[in-house]
């Protein structure tokens, strides 16, 4: 039997995934012996934590171990994070972080505001239970290019009993509402991501994936993450995360945290309150984190983490040229 270019394709790439997870060692030694612990000259994706409030209570998320104050971002401090997303070039932004976003009521003028800064890519996620009709209409007016929300295929009971305080219901009718709208108001955006927690990959869980697959735009089956180390300890991975290389996490009051698995803002690398994106990102504590990273598995978030686990270990091969370019990984090799 003759494979189809894409299943070759697909094996490829599984071959060269497994190849680099065995040689983690010396991928780490290599990026460090040729400066990859210096930063590409910006991130791809800056997160924007709007709130780190929730108005759920769900049982695998670690809300109970989050020490740090809880607040909303000032829309000038956003607009100031914005603005220099802007003038750098930077063009995926997210407006998420820890928390629930639509509990910041200025959302929407964020999402706008950040549009009209001619931002690309503006994306969020959300629990879904507060996209009212307003909400969604005011997110689809705004230009809002992406909303994953995150749905339990299980049906009503799991969903109550895990995600303690929303109504499976409510979020049912506003995810087909803001599809609805979507369509009424002939715009093909926000792109709906539909999330679901593999759970008994029972008959009924597989029926309704396929029932949210011809309404989504994209359905995202994911597993749960130990959110760096704090609900397990368990990690097997060996190779480098992408995120300290590629991402650029702001706290709702300006503090830069080193990932969005630091939900309790642990390693905080900078404050946007008294410097630039740049400035941080270049900095030394930014490149310490690399560092670590690469020589001993560190900062020590990171060495009980296993969200990289979710990752391909191929997005080392963007790195490839730094130094030469820089532009490249923003223009080039981010899609
Ligand atoms: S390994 Fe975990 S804690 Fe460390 S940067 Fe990656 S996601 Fe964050």
């Amino acid at each position: 039997m003759i494979s189809s270019p894409l299943k070759i394709k697909a094996r490829a790439r599984r071959v060269v995934e497994s190849a680099l997870r065995r040689q983690a060692k010396p991928v780490r030694r290599l990026m460090l012996a040729t400066g990859r612990d210096r930063s590409p000259v910006l991130p791809e994706i800056v997160q924007i934590e709007s709130t780190n409030i929730c108005n759920a209570k769900c049982v695998f998320c670690p809300r109970d171990e989050m020490h740090r104050s809880q607040g909303i971002m000032s829309f000038d401090l956003f607009r100031k994070v914005v603005d220099e997303c802007a003038e750098l070039g930077i063009t995926h932004v997210r407006v998420h972080n820890y928390g629930e976003p639509f509990v910041d009521r200025q959302l929407v003028e964020k999402v706008r505001y950040a549009k009209s800064r001619g931002i690309r890519e503006v994306g969020m996620i959300s629990n879904g239970s507060l996209i009212t009709e307003p909400v969604a209409r005011g997110m689809i007016e705004a230009g809002l290019d992406a909303i994953n929300i995150s749905v339990d295929a299980s049906g009503r009971e799991v969903f109550e009993s895990t995600r303690v305080g929303l109504k499976y219901d409510k979020v049912i009718g506003n995810i087909e509402r803001l599809v609805r709208l979507r369509s009424e108001m002939g715009r093909r955006r926000p792109k709906l991501i539909l999330s679901f927690v593999r759970q008994n990959n029972s008959a009924d869980e597989q029926a309704f994936i396929e029932h949210w697959r011809r309404i989504a735009d994209k359905i995202h089956v994911t597993d749960l993450h130990n959110w760096a180390g704090t609900l397990n300890t368990e990690s097997d991975v060996n190779y480098p995360c992408y995120r300290p290389w590629l991402t650029f996490t702001v706290l709702w009051d300006g503090r830069v945290s080193l990932c969005c698995a630091d939900f309790d803002g642990r390693t905080i690398l900078g404050d946007l309150n008294t410097s630039s994106i740049s400035e941080v990102w270049n900095a030394e504590p930014y490149m310490r984190a690399r560092r670590l990273h690469l020589e001993s598995g560190g900062p020590d978030i990171c060495r009980s983490c296993d969200l990289p686990s979710k990752d391909s270990p191929l997005w080392v091969v963007k790195l490839k040229g730094f130094g030469e370019r820089g532009q490249g990984i923003r223009d080039k090799d981010r899609e």
